[in-house]
């Protein structure tokens, strides 16, 4: 079992991807930005934050949160 996710990127675009696994500590609850189901905040869910550095504009911060590690390679 290779935990692996990572993929090939075109070189075009330059951004950083991290991922990390969350838990917070809330009743509230937000839709997958894959798949659209409802993630309750207090479970396990993927937290993705996408920084694109583009050439002469400032970076900016694209931010997701995902169910799994499913919908998390299906979105990266
Ligand atoms: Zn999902």
């Amino acid at each position: 079992m290779s935990g692996s996710l990572q993929r090939e990127k075109s070189a075009e675009e330059q951004q950083l991807v991290h991922v990390s696994t969350r838990i917070l500590i809330t009743s509230r609850t937000t839709p997958c930005d894959n798949c659209g189901s409802e993630i309750k905040l207090a479970q396990r869910h993927k937290y993705v934050s996408i920084t694109h550095m583009e050439a002469n504009t400032d970076k900016s911060l694209e931010e997701a949160v995902l169910c799994d590690a499913d919908c998390l390679s299906d979105f990266l």
